[in-house]
């Protein structure tokens, strides 16, 4: 299909201000793909090359974009800044310049969307001496020959800005309904999706074989699968009933989610975060001990990665752990401060996949493949049969300076990607505190009143992730508890996803000063879950929502996180109800 097709349809999801229409739109456009582009179709209307843990990045550099408008249509660079400053978006100025283009245009060649996609992949991966004149000159190349609103898309995605606002789940779905016209296949090709983590791959399956080419996903070696995910309950009573009287309870780390790849035979490693991003360079020292302390040809296992010191049995609180992510002198660091993996579960081994196996099969392996000495470590834990031991070992992980503990169920299959009671997590509470921090994601922000006019940050309009409806719900406001370096690196961050309205997957009452791309991920603290009636957390109809009591962030962005790993509503109403029954029990 033309590019200028796929120009006009991403104008159109950019103009709707509801979920359903995106899946309509997007269905249409779907249809319209060709079998062998749709790979590159998807990938491009997620702005993004290829999956992430392939880490091929597009975003280059606003300068060399100026410079490739510049030279594609004799403005000056000094005017394309101009239009830039004036319209605060590249790819707006990029669409009026070609507009007015000063050249003549020397064909009327129309862009197939591969030719697109094939250019800003090799753009993408040119590197070394000259790279950069080089990608201007491919960037030019391909404005110069475009029309005004194929050069809207181009520049954005050539920057790493698409912003589309669709989520995998609504992506799903248009699939599903291009197949089969109802969104009900959905939850089989997010199981396929969830296996292989690559929507392209999924979407070119499907419209290459048809359904048939989405049931024979397997796992496979190098190719990251969606992390499980934990519901919770707050007592151990609660957990043994919801288990049926009986399960495993493992000590809850607090460092960083790793799922390792191993292949003796290419010694090769590979090691994916929660996100499924490529983590090997920042653990060499877990990647080294892959190869040498499990005891299988291949496998992939899962765990946490944190600072532990072997001697005083010590656990370094989760900001030290991530450090690493952070600074440079990864080698020095992993000398200073070296990070063990406690291994938790067993997803492939020699060639064959555990997902569908049962829990204490997969533990059973586990323990028969990792030494348990040296660096990676199996995860401590227990089978218990009465709340009172779960209660037992919950107090002595605490003590120890851990989270937690993850009850799970001894019968269940790995479920990838989704949220399950056969995974329930207990955290600390804190007396007067919501007894869990949550995870919430930034949607906008507003200016600064006062001292803080200086920074031109006044605080941030925050929301969970519906899971049901992949929606963003507002749930708090927070204004206070930043640090001077907190809101400037806000401000920074944030303008750069400024967009000019509401998100169309962003369901609010309220009206920042700014809204912003749903991107970013911050850990909040709260005394209180309370009902609001201004808040969409959770809203159904007249009745109200929820919201925070007394919010303030805890440490940085997260960005371990993407937006659809913020507590969900759900967690929230569950939260509350929990509340609620704690303090019937401190009353009484
Ligand atoms: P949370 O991030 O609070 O939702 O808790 C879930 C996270 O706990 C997982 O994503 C893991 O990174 C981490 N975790 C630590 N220890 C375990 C364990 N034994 N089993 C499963 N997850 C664990």
């Amino acid at each position: 299909m033309l590019f200028e097709e796929v120009a006009s349809y991403y104008q159109k999801l950019e103009a709707v201000s509801s979920r359903l229409e995106m899946i309509d739109i997007l269905t249409e456009l779907f249809k319209k793909a060709k079998k062998e582009e749709m790979k590159k179709l998807v990938y491009m209307t997620q702005g993004i090359l290829s999956p992430p843990f392939e880490g091929v990045e597009i975003g280059m550099a606003e300068k060399l974009v100026e410079a490739s408008i510049a030279t594609a249509t004799g403005f000056s660079k000094e005017e394309v800044e101009k239009e830039f400053k004036k319209r605060g978006d590249l790819g707006e100025a990029a669409e009026y310049l070609v507009s007015k283009t000063k050249l003549k245009r020397l064909s009327s060649k129309k862009f197939e969307l591969s030719e697109v996609f094939d250019t800003m992949y090799k753009i993408a991966t040119t590197s070394g001496e000259g790279s950069q004149e080089a990608k201007i000159k491919m960037l030019a190349e391909l404005l110069a020959a475009s029309s005004p609103l194929e050069a809207r898309y181009i520049v954005r995605f050539s920057l790493g800005t698409l912003r589309l606002g669709v989520g995998d789940a609504t992506i799903l779905e248009a699939l599903s309904k291009l197949v089969t016209g109802e969104r009900k296949f959905k939850e089989q090709l997010e199981n396929a999706y969830n296996i292989c983590s690559d929507l392209g791959k999924v979407a070119e399956a499907l419209a290459k074989e048809g359904i048939k080419g989405i049931e024979n996903f397997k796992v496979e070696l190098f190719s990251p699968i969606r992390p499980a995910l934990a519901e919770r309950l707050p007592t151990a009573e609660e957990i043994l009933e919801r288990m049926h009287g009986k399960c495993a309870v493992e000590s809850k780390y607090d460092g960083l989610r790793a799922q390792v790849h191993v292949d003796k035979k290419s010694k090769r490693v590979e090691i994916f975060s929660r996100r499924l991003e490529r983590l090997t360079p920042m653990f060499p020292e877990i990647a080294k001990a892959a190869l040498e302390e499990i005891d299988a040809e291949s496998a992939i296992i899962e765990g946490e990665a944190i600072a532990y010191n072997e001697v005083t049995g010590e656990f370094h609180p989760f900001q030290e752990t991530i450090q690493r992510k952070r600074k440079h002198g990864v080698e020095e660091m992993s000398q200073e401060l070296p990070l063990h993996l406690f291994a938790f579960d067993l997803m492939y081994l020699d060639g064959e996949g555990y997902l569908d196996k049962p829990y204490h099969e997969r533990r059973e392996k586990l323990e028969k493949i990792i030494k348990n000495k040296g660096t990676i470590l199996l995860a401590d834990r227990i089978i218990a049969t009465s709340p009172k031991e779960l209660e037992k070992y919950f107090e002595e992980a605490i003590e120890k300076g851990l989270e937690g503990i993850v009850a799970k169920e001894l019968n269940s299959k790995y479920i990838a990607g989704a949220r399950k009671f056969s995974w329930i997590k207990m955290k600390r509470s804190y007396k007067g505190e919501l007894s869990d921090t949550v995870d919430l994601v930034i949607l906008g922000y507003y200016l600064g009143k006062g001292v803080r006019a200086e920074f031109k940050f006044g605080g941030l309009l925050c929301g969970v992730y519906n899971e049901k409806k992949d929606v963003f719900e507002t749930i708090t406001k927070i204004g206070t508890g930043f640090s001077e370096e907190q809101m400037k690196e806000f401000k920074e961050v944030l303008d750069k996803i400024k967009v000019k309205s509401k998100p169309a997957r962003v369901v609010s009452n309220i009206e920042p000063d700014f809204w912003v791309e749903p991107k970013y991920v911050v850990t909040v603290k709260a005394d209180e879950i309370t009902r609001s009636p201004t808040h969409t957390c959770g809203k159904e109809g007249d009745e109200s929502g929820y919201a925070l009591r007394f919010p303030r962030i805890v440490g940085g962005i997260r960005s371990d996180k993407s937006p659809e790993d913020a507590t969900t509503t759900k967690e929230i109403i569950e939260m509350f109800k929990m509340q609620k029954k704690e303090k019937l029990q401190e009353e009484s």
